[in-house]
């Protein structure tokens, strides 16, 4: 197949409004934080239905790292994350000198286990960092309820945007103490690299505040508007460069303006995927249950253990056409990460079991009806 018709495995739906947008802000002669990120935080907050805080940033890493640090996560501190997840989630932990403990996940959602947490919660536990994998939501209100009260929860939702569940948004921190979602180039909703934290909590929003530009107590665009001379700043802490630039900021509003066109047009690839695929021996991703709305960021299929093996699926994939992912390799089988786990097979049966059989299909906006028949005719042909 010529290179022009491969369909890769993910593509930012952006175009006209996005470049509009992005030139005039460089029209403007500000570029970096200012007017457009304000505008963004609160297009953000309104998109969320209010009831938050929302600080804008330059990845969802960041928004992770604010959000335990302002927590006050640090050295002797345990915190729970999900074997099945990008590095991100887990690596701010060391960043804050903690201890990451690695649990297992659910069989069918591949979400954070909630058994699994309880069965690690020890008296050094501080945190727990669930994954809404796929963009699937986890029951949040689930896992406050079975942890102790002085455990906090930081949502890694880098996939759940926009997300429902039982009435609430992902993002509304309705039983978490704050939310991080990314604008990464192949998120639901990107700005070429970006993030959001949002928080009910007004302590953890003021410092994430400060810490995103160095610990300085006021920011740039306001040393620049305000009456106060620009030279004028204090410095509080020894912050972090976090902060997102308008530039980015301006696509991120055009995006979340049409974020739910673009959710309910992966939503229908995933149903097409769901009835096309079925009968071929792949476990395919369950539908969205009632009252939860799914992103549908990733559409996962598992392999089944007796057929062609993973690397063979991909080449073949690869061969018709088609590029595929894989979500995750389950940080216990890095490098770094394996010396946080003790005993994988023991303690984290439902990864190890999943792992080798798991492939992502392409789901993004743009992909045409077209294409995801190719999609769906090359699974049949590299299976059969
Ligand atoms: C992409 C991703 C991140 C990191 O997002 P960045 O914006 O690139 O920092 C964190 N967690 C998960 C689960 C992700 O998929």
């Amino acid at each position: 197949m010529s290179q022009e018709r491969f369909i890769p495995f993910a593509l930012p739906d952006v175009g006209a409004d996005e470049a509009e947008a992005v030139a005039s802000v460089v029209r403007s002669g500000w570029v970096t934080s200012g007017p457009e990120m304000k505008a963004f935080e609160d297009d953000f907050v309104g998109f969320l239905g209010g009831g938050v805080q929302s600080i804008a940033l330059n990845s969802a890493t960041a928004a992770l790292h604010l959000a335990l640090e302002a927590i006050g996560i640090g050295p002797g501190d345990e915190v729970i994350v999900p074997t099945w997840t990008f590095t991100a989630t887990a690596e701010v932990v060391r960043h804050l000198g903690a201890r990451p403990v690695i649990v297992d996940v659910d069989a069918e959602t591949l979400n954070l286990s909630l058994d699994a947490v309880e069965a690690a919660l020890s008296p050094a536990t501080r945190a727990v960092v669930p994954v809404h994998f796929a963009g699937l939501p986890l029951d949040v209100a689930s896992l406050r309820a079975l942890l102790p009260g002085s455990v906090r929860i930081v949502e890694d939702a880098a996939h759940a945007l926009p997300a429902v569940r039982d009435g609430e948004t992902v993002g509304e921190a309705r039983f978490s103490d704050a939310v991080a979602f990314s604008f990464y180039a192949t998120k639901t909703v990107t700005t070429g690299e970006g993030g959001m934290l949002t928080t009910r909590d007004s302590e953890i929003a003021a410092r994430a505040k400060v810490m995103r530009l160095h610990g300085i107590d006021r920011d740039a665009f306001d040393r620049y508007t305000s009456t106060k001379p620009a030279w004028a700043y204090d410095v509080v802490a020894a912050g972090f460069k976090y902060n997102m630039p308008d530039t980015a900021a301006a696509m991120g509003r055009v995006q979340l303006g049409k974020a739910e066109l673009m959710r309910s047009r992966r939503e229908s690839i995933a149903a097409r995927y769901a009835a096309e695929l079925e009968g071929l021996g792949l476990t395919l991703p369950e539908a969205a249950p009632a009252g939860v709305t799914h992103s549908w960021h990733l559409f996962v299929v598992r392999l089944s253990a007796e057929g062609i093996g993973r690397d063979a699926f991909v080449d073949g994939m690869n061969r018709y056409g088609v590029g595929t992912s894989v979500h995750f390799i389950p940080l216990h089988e890095h490098t770094y990460w394996r010396r946080y786990v003790a005993d994988p097979a023991k303690t984290l049966p439902v990864a190890c079991a999943e792992a080798p059989f798991a492939v992502s299909l392409p789901i993004y906006s743009s992909m045409s009806d077209d294409q995801v028949d190719h999609v769906c005719e090359a699974v049949r042909s590299v299976l059969s």
